[in-house]
């Protein structure tokens, strides 16, 4: 077992393992989970009893999760001290039981701490963001028919203008590259210019796309569409276009057609079992979603393209408030609400606890526990559908009922 400074992982309950290329989980896995600052403890609070609910229904007494409570955040400054706001037992836990997941956690500002969601994703290199979108009928949405969007973005975490390699204007390293590329490389840019670099490589984009192709498969979906700005960044964006159709025609060669060969070989009609592979500019599949939403279902982005879809999608059925996200590696998984702490709302019950709750039914489904997700997901839809919501859906829906955060939470159990 791991070393630990403050945390005893629980004594029942086993650890998920990795045997080959899959995860093997036992019947009583041992689960970390960060409650989250701010209302991140009322949403924990009421998605734990969701999930405990979910898994009892399914399973009766033969599966159930043992949770582990780990640190982050002021929860974490309280127990180990100023300033450590990600102490290094909670990246202990996380390697050791492979599946974790969290609520929403305050930024530190200031005093050179970095984001503790950045920080987790690169030290356990979750390289993965994926986030489904799907409407859940009773949801007020700005569109007519947010029922037809149902798509997963699978977004590269680690490159592009995200890998945080910038110099402020008119500092000497600005300065310094401004020269370097003036004098070597014949390429002028003004001198008051703050600086950015763009990598996308080659390891990180085969790495992504493999990732969407096998979500694909293992879900039975039928296109994997990659979304790039390759008419304008050719060695960039361009080239995860042209990588990500070589990933799938060197890896899945037996799984996959591409577009192109859909109509050249195939008269339109893809042949059964294989997926389409297909692109679009990113300009486009911002049109696309709007205009026809129903032929995508993975989209693999790169990491600034995925963070803007994410939220178009996530607005256009009408549940920013309620997207599901998690953070992947090979194996590694974290599973978090997507929205922030809402301070605001901290300790009063209010909060619409949806967000965590749908990514449990993700990290279910991760475990293999499919029928436990498939609960979780009645269970919205119903209370949902019974206009019983928290107060953010409540102000949206005519003829609604409010609910507080933990009877809304006992509304989903009821609607198993
Ligand atoms: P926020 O916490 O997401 O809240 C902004 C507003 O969004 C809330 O006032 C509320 O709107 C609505 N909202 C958010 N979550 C909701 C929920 N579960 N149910 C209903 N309404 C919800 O964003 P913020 O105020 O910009 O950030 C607050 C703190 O969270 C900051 O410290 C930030 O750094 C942190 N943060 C953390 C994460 C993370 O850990 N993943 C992500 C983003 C931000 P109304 O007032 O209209 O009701």
């Amino acid at each position: 077992m791991a070393n630990y400074q403050k945390l005893t992982p629980p004594a029942d309950g086993h650890p998920i393992t990795i045997a080959g290329d899959r995860l093997h989980v036992p019947h009583d896995p041992i689960i970390p989970f960060i409650e989250g600052d701010g209302s991140g403890r009322d949403i924990w609070r009421a998605s734990r009893r969701v999930f405990d609910g979910a898994v009892k229904k399914v399973y009766g007494g033969r599966r159930r999760v043992v949770w582990f409570e780990v640190f982050a955040g002021e929860k974490a400054v309280a127990k180990y001290g100023e300033n450590v706001w990600l102490p290094e037992d909670t990246l202990t836990a996380i390697k050791e039981f492979i599946v974790a997941i969290k609520g929403p956690l305050t930024t530190p500002i200031g005093g050179g701490i970095r984001s503790l969601n950045v920080t987790l994703r690169q030290v356990l290199e979750l390289y993965a963001c994926v986030r489904p979108v799907r409407w859940f009928q009773g949801v007020p949405s700005p569109v007519k028919h947010p029922e037809k969007l149902n798509v997963i973005i699978v977004r590269e975490n680690t490159e592009d203008v995200y890998a945080g390699i910038e110099w402020k204007a008119g500092t000497p390293e600005a300065a310094k590259i401004i020269e370097f590329i003036g004098k070597e490389l014949g390429k002028k840019i003004r001198p008051d210019s703050g600086i950015g670099i763009k990598p996308i490589s080659k390891t990180g984009t085969y790495r992504i796309v493999r990732k969407a192709i096998r979500w694909a498969i293992e879900k039975n979906l039928s296109s994997v569409t990659l979304v790039h700005k390759g008419n304008i960044m050719k060695f960039t964006e361009g080239a995860f276009r042209e990588w990500g159709y070589e990933c799938a025609a060197a890896e899945f060669a037996d799984k996959t057609v591409t577009e192109d060969e859909l109509w050249s070989k195939y008269n339109g009609k893809a042949p059964a079992g294989k997926i389409i592979i297909k692109d679009r500019i990113a300009d486009s599949m911002f049109q696309q979603v709007l205009l026809r939403p129903d032929e995508y279902q993975v989209l693999c982005t790169p990491n600034l393209n995925g963070d803007y879809l994410s939220d178009a999608c996530a607005a256009q059925v009408g549940g920013l408030g309620m997207a599901p996200g998690a953070n992947i590696s090979d194996f590694f998984a974290v599973f978090e609400a997507t929205h922030g702490t809402a301070p605001k709302y901290a300790d009063q019950d209010v909060i619409n606890p949806g967000s965590l709750i749908l990514s449990g039914a993700m990290m279910f489904d991760y475990l293999g526990w499919t029928e436990v997700a498939e609960a979780i997901h009645r269970g919205i839809a119903g209370a949902i559908a019974a206009k019983r919501v928290t107060y953010d859906l409540h102000r949206q829906m005519e003829g609604a009922t409010k609910l507080k955060t933990s009877e809304f939470a006992e509304e989903i159990i009821r609607h198993m």
